[in-house]
């Protein structure tokens, strides 16, 4: 019988996990009593810096609840950083984790399948949304628009797969081997390797509280998924280059040969709009390469993604 921990990053949940922790509490007794997964299971809630009484309920929690712990970071470290933390904490203790968000989008009927999968010998579980009908067509048109891009790059990603998975400790050990800062979890999975299988699920709305993830954070997620793994755009900044040095030559010879039959007219325009042009560019470029600079300035430091202020654990 298999130990899992259920990883729960909370980030100003405190709308939420006292119903999370309710309906997830339930089905681990249920897995439990059938025989499924073992006493020594456990939901571990991560706070994420909550600026709410998200903590004071977790802390609350795994006083009196035999299966809930918890862990609490210094700060907001961003949700990756918290599964992180939560995934490293776990793994002391599990024989598999399965992380899920706070806000029960992910479906916990199909948690036997995942453990199911897993006891066939597969080290990671993806859990995959069947339709994104629960979800705004904005976001489901950048969502698509996102993996048809990170395909573009190079980057294997699977799609519709989010972070409702389940690792084994081997998974996560491996995982811990990771050490790069700009973390992209999603991203990294695909690299450990192993053997995978995947579990369908219907997302849910959100059943309460508001979405952590603004367009903000959403853009600035992305970046960094296709920065932190795919070259392509410095590649393209070179093929940009190329190109605009070739047209420029081409307008080169056009103004002296237009000069040399005589019916040269002082282009203001076109001399500005190359300017503006080639300025754009060049801007372009340098901003791109600013990205994966800052990204190498990050690794080199190699700050901690996490520092954890207390955990509960039993
Ligand atoms: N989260 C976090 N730190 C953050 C932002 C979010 O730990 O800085 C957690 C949040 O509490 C939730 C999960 O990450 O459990 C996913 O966030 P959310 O449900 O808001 O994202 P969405 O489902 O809207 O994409
Ligand atoms: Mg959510």
């Amino acid at each position: 019988m298999h130990t899992i921990y259920f990883v729960i990053p909370c980030y100003n949940e405190e709308e939420v996990i006292t119903e999370t922790v309710r309906q997830l509490g339930e089905k681990i007794r249920e897995l439990e009593d059938s025989g499924a997964i073992s006493k020594d299971s456990r939901i571990l809630l991560v706070d994420d810096g909550s600026r709410d009484r998200t903590w004071e309920l977790i802390s609350d929690f795994s006083h009196n609840i035999p299966y809930v712990c918890g862990v609490k970071l210094s700060r907001n470290c961003g949700h990756q950083n918290a599964l992180l933390a939560g995934l490293m904490t776990a793994k002391d203790y599990c024989d598999a984790a399965i992380s899920m968000d706070a806000d029960l989008q992910d479906d916990i009927s199909v948690i036997p399948e995942f453990i199911e999968r897993f006891e066939e010998g597969n080290e990671i579980v993806y859990g995959i949304r069947k339709s994104r009908a629960s979800d705004t067509a904005f976001k489901r048109g950048t969502a698509h628009g996102f993996y048809r891009i990170m395909k573009a790059m190079g980057v294997e990603l699977i799609s519709d797969h989010a972070d409702y998975r389940l690792m084994s400790k081997r998974a996560i050990e491996a995982l811990s081997q990771f050490k790069e800062v700009n973390l992209f979890l999603r991203g990294i999975m695909p690299l450990i390797g192993f053997k995978t299988a995947n579990v369908y699920y219907e997302r849910h709305e959100r059943f309460a509280g508001k979405s952590k993830y603004p367009l903000k954070k959403m853009i600035s997620f992305a970046l960094d998924g296709i920065t932190s793994f795919s070259t392509v755009p410095l590649k393209l900044i070179g093929g940009i280059g190329f190109v605009v040095c070739i047209i420029s030559l081409c307008a080169l010879i056009y103004a002296l040969v237009s000069k040399l039959t005589g019916n040269a007219h002082a282009g203001w325009a076109s001399i500005v709009g190359s300017i503006w042009f080639i300025g754009g560019i060049q801007l372009l470029s340098a901003g791109v390469c600013g990205e994966y600079i800052g990204k190498i300035y990050k690794e080199v430091k190699a700050r901690p993604h996490y520092i954890i202020d207390t955990t509960i654990l039993k």
